[in-house]
């Protein structure tokens, strides 16, 4: 990863450049910045940068043998530590630890970064290990493991560096361990922890690194980058830049319709639009099977259907006032919105907001989807139904 494959964030690469050159490299680094800001392909490109033997003032060169092995995520000086789990079936059949390691799923992480430029969120890989509703976890084993490793000597006499991608997810065994080799690093050690919520981070941790934060990117230069490097057209580019909110790995996917595996957005405004209907039909055996199908979705697509239907609310919103030009729908949206603009005005948009955060909140605390969903139908279902009445 160079610092030219990252979107932006052009400050706090020039920033990273300086204490290289400056020779005040810190031994402890914390990348922070939401999903989709680059935080995780920064780390790595600085990783890159500090080995590099050709670096130039603005970049490594993407060509030396160090930049090659790091480039493949194989550099034997360079450890890589993110949270794991075991599928429960993998576990229950002993084909799989219950505590496994980082390094045993090494082959998925060489797959999945270079996939996704680093741009790589904690769902994505959960998915790929194929525990899609499982939290992963680092494991005091990885920590113990890493103490090992960084007892040898570097073997190139560069830098050993840790890349410790959300930190927030170290056990609290794995982090005492990890927190000693920070406190007193052997020399020569580069630790760099990638954070998307870094107060989650044991403070003793946290409290030894010195912080560098990402913002989100600017929608422009999502909208720019797309059409450069994605091939995208403008006004695609453009809408899902907007969309994004700052995150260039959600814009890709936006842009690239590869939005998750069990549908992009399109397909989860599908099925809002689809519960509004058989709201305003009254339809309520419909609704309980819609509930049926949404339960057994994981969390996750569960929480970008919440999305997709935040924003289709606002579309409707917005073509009830007259500004349906600042709503990004395609054809069949728009007519949904015209059609129920009315019965999401001024009076009732607070009350189906309210009612997508609940939700939202329950999803996240681990609720029972098939009550939840039931519940967020039926309230969705009595909105309409007095919003009709108060138009009657
Ligand atoms: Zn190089």
């Amino acid at each position: 990863m160079q610092f030219k494959d990252i979107i932006g964030q052009e400050e706090v690469k020039r920033r990273l450049r300086e204490t290289v050159r400056q020779g005040r490299i810190s031994h402890a680094l914390l990348f922070t910045g939401a999903e989709g800001t680059g935080a995780l392909p920064l780390a790595l490109a600085y990783a890159q940068y500090v080995n590099c033997r050709n670096r130039t003032e603005e970049d490594s060169c993407g060509e030396c043998p160090e930049c090659y092995r790091m480039q493949r995520l194989e550099h034997p000086d360079c450890h890589y530590i993110y949270p794991v789990n075991a599928s429960k079936e993998a576990v229950a059949t002993g084909r799989a630890d219950e505590k496994p390691r980082s390094e045993q799923f090494v082959h998925l992480w060489r797959q999945m970064i270079p996939e996704t430029g680093g741009y790589l969120t904690e769902q994505e890989w959960y998915a790929r290990l194929g525990i899609e509703n499982q939290q992963g976890i680092i494991n005091k084993s990885d920590a113990n493991e890493l103490v090992r490793q960084m007892g040898f000597k570097a073997f190139e006499g560069g830098y050993k560096t840790v890349v410790v991608w959300l930190p927030e997810r170290l056990h609290e065994t794995a982090a005492n361990t990890l927190l000693k080799l920070v406190e007193e690093p052997p020399e020569r050690t580069l630790f760099l922890f990638v954070s998307v919520e870094p107060e989650k981070i044991i403070a003793t941790i946290r409290s030894r690194t010195q912080t560098v934060a990402l913002a989100g990117v600017a929608d422009d230069l999502i909208a720019r980058e797309l059409v450069a490097r994605r091939g995208i057209t403008a006004e695609g580019a453009e809408q899902a830049a907007y969309l994004a909110q700052g995150s260039w790995g959600a814009a890709v996917r936006l842009a690239t319709g590869t939005e998750g595996a069990e549908g992009g957005t399109a397909e989860h405004g599908e099925r809002f639009i689809r519960l509004m209907r058989l709201c305003y039909q009254q339809k309520y055996l419909d609704l309980f099977s819609w509930a049926e199908e949404m339960a057994p979705l994981g969390r996750e697509v569960q929480k970008q259907f919440c999305i997709a239907g935040l924003e289709l609310l606002r579309a409707c919103y917005l073509t009830g006032i007259g500004l349906q030009r600042l709503a990004y729908t395609n054809p069949a949206q728009e007519r949904f919105c015209q059609n129920f603009a009315p019965y999401v005005s001024h009076a009732t948009v607070e009350e189906f907001v309210r009612e997508f955060e609940l939700l939202l909140g329950h999803i996240r605390q681990n609720g029972n989807a098939r009550i939840l969903f039931t519940h967020f139908a039926m309230s969705i279902c009595k909105i309409i139904g007095t919003a009709r009445a108060a138009l009657k």
